[in-house]
């Protein structure tokens, strides 16, 4: 049966990226490894429209989250960390754990974060704002511009966790003031796990000089060294690599607004569908749902549904508690096309109108 793969991250990987990892083995010092680094970093430069340069750490995107509080804070420093889901309360629990002072601000489930809101909290104290941009337990996309409207004239880092965003999601780097953005490479760059991406304002690495934790496969520092290369500190995960290139090219050359619009479209047509059948989505407004993932609310049925989906061929994701029993979610990330999210809806209809 052929599989309609919906999932919020591992996505699917299409086949020519897949093709593009049947390479020789090299060395992570080679012409030939610097050459790739330099395309593909230059090409996510483009993604999020940014001149700072791009680095690439061998880890997931948890990595890259660990990675901004080593390098861009010390002990004590205060950080306002608007909780929307799961992973905005990771990062502030990180955060915590790293022995900073984390101020919360708590929203609605299934609604954006308020910039006006969380823009109160920063005070003189205040070092760092951590926002998600798009969270994925829930499927809400914070409004990045509107935090860096609200961010532009204080003395605090703008940190944002993008792993679900870029590639899926707009994103404006320098024009909305953004001083730390990162992403991994198995959601919306289709790509298997193993790299994170980062990247750092001017502000930013002025925070570096003064950060007080001790690091090293993280150094932030030592990883820009290498770049200049086009290289990186410790043995990279090369397959990934090749991998994100490919992804990458396939991105440009669809040209990002087209991928950007695709990912807004699926979004709608999923959404529509969904309400037509009478089920409940779980972020309301239209306005903050995300772009690259859907939730939807089935009371204690969630485990069925993903099943029932299964068997028809259609691979979407459970919940994350505490909506475990009682979402699923369905991803629009990467590489789904309107054919994908027709197949769901047919069989998620004849799921609906069996039970
Ligand atoms: C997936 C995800 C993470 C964690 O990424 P890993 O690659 O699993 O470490 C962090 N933040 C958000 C918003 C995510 O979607």
């Amino acid at each position: 049966m052929k599989k309609t793969k919906m999932m919020v991250g591992p996505t699917e990987i299409p086949d020519k990226v897949l093709y593009a990892m049947l390479q020789e083995s090299i060395s992570h010092r080679s012409l030939e490894y610097s050459v790739l680094q330099k395309k593909v970093t230059t090409n996510f430069k483009k993604i999020i429209k940014t001149n700072n340069d791009v680095l690439i750490l061998t880890s997931s995107g948890t990595g890259a989250m660990e990675a901004v509080i080593q390098n861009c804070f010390s002990p004590q420093d205060k950080v306002v960390v608007p909780i929307i889901g799961k992973f905005s309360e990771q990062f502030a629990h990180m955060a915590e754990l790293y022995g900073l002072e984390v101020d919360r601000v708590h929203f609605n489930p299934g609604e954006a974060a308020k910039p006006e809101i969380v823009i109160e909290r920063v005070d003189d104290k205040t070092k760092g704002v951590f926002v998600v941009h798009n969270e994925s337990s829930t499927g809400v996309v914070n409004n990045l511009e509107k935090f860096g409207d609200a961010l532009k004239d204080k003395d605090v880092l703008y940190v944002v966790d993008s792993v679900s965003g870029i590639g899926g999601i707009d994103v404006s780097m320098d024009e909305w003031g953004i001083d730390v953005i990162f992403t991994s490479s198995q959601k919306a760059l289709m790509s298997p796990a193993g790299l994170a991406f980062i990247s750092l304002s001017d502000k930013a690495w002025s925070f570096v000089q003064n950060s007080k934790f001790p690091k090293y496969y993280f150094d932030l520092t030592l990883a820009i060294e290498y770049n200049q290369l086009n290289q990186t500190l410790t043995t990279p995960a090369i397959y990934t690599l090749y991998a994100v290139n490919k992804a990458l090219e396939m991105i440009l050359s669809e040209g990002i607004n087209f991928v950007l619009e695709r990912h807004i479209r699926n979004t709608k047509m999923l959404r529509d569908g969904i309400k037509k059948l009478n089920l409940e989505l779980f972020v309301k407004d239209d306005q903050q749902a995300s772009p690259t993932l859907t939730a939807i609310r089935v009371p204690g049925k969630s485990k069925e549904f993903v099943n029932k989906l299964s068997q028809k061929g259609i691979i979407v994701s459970g919940g994350i508690k505490p909506y475990d029993e009682d979402i699923f979610r369905v991803g629009t990330m990467g590489f789904v096309h309107e054919s994908d999210v027709k197949s769901f809806l047919v069989e998620l209809e004849s799921i609906v109108k069996d039970s």
